[in-house]
């Protein structure tokens, strides 16, 4: 019997879909397509919390280990209400991916909660964090499966699992996340290196059709950790950065929005909304809007069947994790626009993830000099891996990406075999 991916819609759908995608491009039987579908690991935990008013809330959390045939697993920690497992293990899937293409020793996962952290106070969001810690703690590790910020979270969180996790092994471990504060051994260039990854490929892409960074203009959804310190990047390459958006609104500047006063107004406020230095703009316009280059930085599934032909950018860079779904990315294909997938656009933060990891288990820190040029190094294989492999077989970036990728996995399953 063929073995065929689950239907439905969705992040895992398109996860999948892109994953067959791959296994028919690259010729592997059933057995091989279902050992590279399947995750290898899920914990689903409950998370009660005990609310700053004396009542008691619980909350689903989730981790799953996708892949770890080329190493430990390795994936971000999202809160938001929108988690659910299937989103996880879509997340999970891609990380793998990311983690071949980029070539960092490491397999896949990703973690979430479903809870609205921006509803929860400082101390309820460290009781939530460690209490999912403590519930996931048989599974996570620095040799195991190592958890790193992802949306809704960020460096204050991994400081928290890394002294919950140190807590209860009873000596301090800072390979146990990444994207922890530098003062705890965290590296240097990690807080940027998703962005600084995103800016760098949006250049390189530029460059493919001979777009010149300071003649060019962009817009960006999300303003968070990755959107932010993309427009910073890309605005410092000369980009004019027309059009931002978070989950409140958006601000628009035809002539460019200064993203220095744009951020210390987000630092102030929360959002970008109010900002007087641009108008206030429909968010959905954001992607669809007259500039060349457009970054979703925030949420998966964004560019549709219903938008994907109002796209007026020639290059979308993916900073999120599956913004694009099957059917948009088959029409933006059909009109030009060159879309550089997640698993190669936003590896930059995995990338020095890696770095971190590395540093801890050495127990030296490296220059933020070093950190980036290394980066940068990483960055630039990857786009020409992909980019050659894509004009070779004629396939989309995706699509190349994700087959060089599930090729290095499959090796890996190959050359270790089947145990027993
Ligand atoms: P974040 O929590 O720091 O920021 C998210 C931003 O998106 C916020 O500005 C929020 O207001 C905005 N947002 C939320 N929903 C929105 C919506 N519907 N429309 C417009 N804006 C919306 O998260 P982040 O770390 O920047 O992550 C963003 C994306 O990048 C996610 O897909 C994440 O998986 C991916 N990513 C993050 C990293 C990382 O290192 N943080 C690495 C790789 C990929």
């Amino acid at each position: 019997m063929t073995w065929s991916t689950p239907p439905g819609s969705g992040p895992l759908a398109d996860a999948h879909a892109q994953l067959s995608a791959a296994v028919a491009h690259l010729g592997y039987t059933d057995g091989i397509h279902q050992m590279l579908a399947t995750p290898r690991r899920e914990m689903l935990v409950s998370v009660p919390l005990r609310r700053d008013d004396g009542s008691i809330a619980v909350y689903s959390g989730f981790r799953v280990q996708h892949n770890f045939s080329r190493g430990p697993a390795k994936g971000g920690l999202r809160y938001s209400t929108a988690v659910d497992l299937d989103e996880v293990r879509a997340l999970a899937m891609w990380m793998t991916w990311k983690c071949a293409l980029v070539d960092v020793p490491y397999g896949g996962a990703k973690g979430g909660v479903a809870i609205d952290p921006r509803a929860h106070s400082h101390a309820e969001l460290e009781r939530v964090t460690r209490r999912y810690t403590s519930e996931i703690l048989p599974i996570i590790g620095p040799e195991m499966d190592i958890p790193a910020p992802d949306f809704g979270t960020s460096e204050r969180e991994m400081a928290w699992i890394m002294d919950t996790y140190s807590a209860s092994v009873g000596h301090t471990v800072p390979g146990c996340v990444t994207g922890k504060p530098v003062s705890l051994g965290g590296s240097y260039g990690r807080a940027g290196a998703t962005s600084r990854g995103v800016a760098h490929i949006a250049a390189l892409a530029m460059a493919s059709r001979g777009i010149d960074p300071k003649a060019a203009s962009a817009a960006i959804q999300g303003f968070g950790k990755v959107g932010l310190g993309a427009a910073r990047y890309l605005a410092g390459m000369g980009v004019t950065i027309r059009a931002v958006s978070d989950v409140d609104g958006a601000v628009f500047a035809h002539e460019g929005l200064d993203i220095a006063r744009l951020v210390a107004h987000v630092e102030r406020t929360g959002s970008v909304v109010g900002f007087d230095g641009g108008d206030p703009f429909e968010p959905r316009g954001v992607l669809t809007c007259d500039v060349d280059v457009v970054v979703p930085a925030a949420v998966e599934g964004v560019l549709t069947a219903d938008n994907a032909g109002d796209v007026r950018a020639s290059i979308v860079v993916e900073g999120a994790n599956g913004p694009t779904t099957e059917a948009a990315d088959a029409i933006l294909a059909q009109s030009g626009v060159l879309v550089v997938p997640d698993i190669l656009a936003n590896a930059g933060g995995v990338v020095v993830s890696y770095f971190e990891w590395a540093q801890a288990n050495q127990a030296y820190q490296w220059s933020e000099r070093d950190v980036n040029d290394r980066l940068e190094e990483r960055m630039e294989r990857a786009w020409r891996d992909v980019s050659e492999y894509a004009a070779v077989h004629e396939l989309s970036l995706r699509a190349a990406a994700t087959a060089l990728a599930v090729r290095r996995v499959s090796e890996a399953h190959q050359l270790r075999g089947l145990y027993p």
